[in-house]
């Protein structure tokens, strides 16, 4: 018999109303004959809220009793969506992490999976019930509850996916699919059929809202296959899955902006070797991820540096780089608060040369200036200025997917 897991969003679940309709789906899954375990995120705005509780208490909330709250929100979507299904006579069972035996290392608030039994899951199946499971949560070896980091849910869902060797995990969310690009901006954005993992990584981490990063990592290494769907409108959705032939015919899958990125310059470094490790090393060990760099050429044995990261990090980075600017003598430290990163994904950019040329082309006849350039095997990325971020991304959109071009389009 296929195993489904399907997994619902906080929006999904969001009040009594949509808890009903999401239960109502869940039956006729069922009564189509396939063994189903479910997963809930909180309801809309729950975690927020809790957080917030929690801030109003202390300035620095202990991480462990933040877990203890937060993991309430799930808990919650978990027994409420049973008690819905028991109603419509679906037999099912509620579980929180610590029943299922989810265990995950100690790092509360961004705890990693390490084992999930499926005893209890599929004693569950087997006697004719679903599984209705609390996602997000977890236990550590202690028996502490953690959390598996904000939007993990889909990665609780992958998790079970993968130990239950499921058939599909299915995401349902408020949205239809996985978009050419975000349709708030680009309104020639079209929903793509599917997407390889690689595809579905990068547009993640460039940020594409839809899948959670480290879902999507997780079910490309146990070759899960995902479905993106919308649990307020019936549709195909979009697939996830491995790389197929045909992909490669299209060179450009999704156009991605990211808005919350600053830029720091280190003026005038002395060039010579070993600096880039005393630069980069503090910001690395404060766990602020840095995206781009480049280096200039020097002239006279000094370069300048510049890099970009999260514009949330941007007060700690600073004070970080100013202290290591006067250790080793640079002669300024310059920022950009906000720039807007652009790129352009693609699995096709692999066997087709000249992608990278042509969005710079793209750009050209836009005006817009390149301040820095980032490639992978199947990415480009620009960052210009915050003010032409979403222009940039329209006339890519409209040059590689505009209408008529060449995507992998859903209905
Ligand atoms: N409720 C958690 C959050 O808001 C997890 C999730 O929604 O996936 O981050
Ligand atoms: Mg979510």
């Amino acid at each position: 018999m296929a195993i489904i897991v399907q997994k619902y969003g906080g929006t999904s679940v969001g009040s009594v109303e949509r808890i009903k309709a999401v239960a109502e789906r869940v039956a006729r899954a069922r009564a189509g004959g396939a063994q189903l375990v479910v997963v809930v995120s909180a309801m809309a705005g729950e975690t927020n809220r809790l957080f917030a509780l929690a801030e109003q208490l202390s300035s620095r909330p202990d991480p462990r009793e933040t877990d203890v709250l937060v993991a309430t929100g799930e808990q919650v979507s978990a027994a409420l969506l049973a008690i819905r299904l028991q109603e419509l006579a679906v037999p099912t069972v509620s579980f929180l992490a610590h029943q299922l035996k989810l265990v995950t290392d100690s790092r509360h608030g961004g705890a990693q999976i390490k084992a999930v039994d499926s005893t209890r899951l599929r004693a569950a199946l087997e006697s004719g019930r679903v599984p209705v499971v609390a996602g997000y949560q977890g236990i550590d070896s202690d028996g502490n509850i953690t959390t598996l980091g904000r939007g993990a849910s889909d990665l609780t869902a992958v998790a079970l996916a993968a130990t239950l060797k499921a058939d599909i995990c299915e995401i349902y969310t408020d949205v239809d699919g996985v978009y050419t690009a975000d349709p708030n901006i680009c309104p020639h954005a079209r929903r793509l059929s599917h997407i390889s993992y690689d595809e579905m990584l990068e547009m993640a981490g460039l940020g594409a809202k839809v899948l959670q990063l480290r879902s999507v990592e997780l079910a490309r290494r146990y070759n899960v296959p995902l479905v993106v769907r919308s649990s307020f409108v019936e549709g195909e959705g979009t697939r996830v899955s491995e790389e197929e032939a045909a992909m490669e015919d299209v060179l450009v899958s999704g156009v991605t902006l990211d808005q919350n990125q600053s830029k720091i310059t280190l003026a005038g470094v002395q060039d010579r070797p070993g600096l880039a490790a005393k630069i980069f090393g503090p910001i690395a060990a404060a766990g602020i991820v840095v995206d781009m760099i480049i280096q200039n050429a020097g002239a006279e044995g000094r370069t300048d540096i510049t890099f970009t990261v999260p514009r949330a990090d941007l007060r700690r980075a600073l004070e970080l780089i100013n202290v290591v600017a006067g250790e080793i003598g640079a002669t300024g430290v310059m920022h950009q608060e906000q720039v807007a990163k652009v790129s352009i994904v693609g699995v096709g950019m692999r066997t087709h040369a000249g992608v990278a040329a042509r969005m710079f082309a793209v750009l050209a006849s836009e005006s817009i200036n390149i301040e820095m350039i980032a490639t992978s095997e199947i990415k480009v990325s620009v960052v210009v200025n915050a003010k032409y971020g979403e222009l940039a991304m329209r006339a890519l959109h409209d040059a590689f997917l505009g209408e008529g071009g060449g995507a992998r389009p859903g209905a």
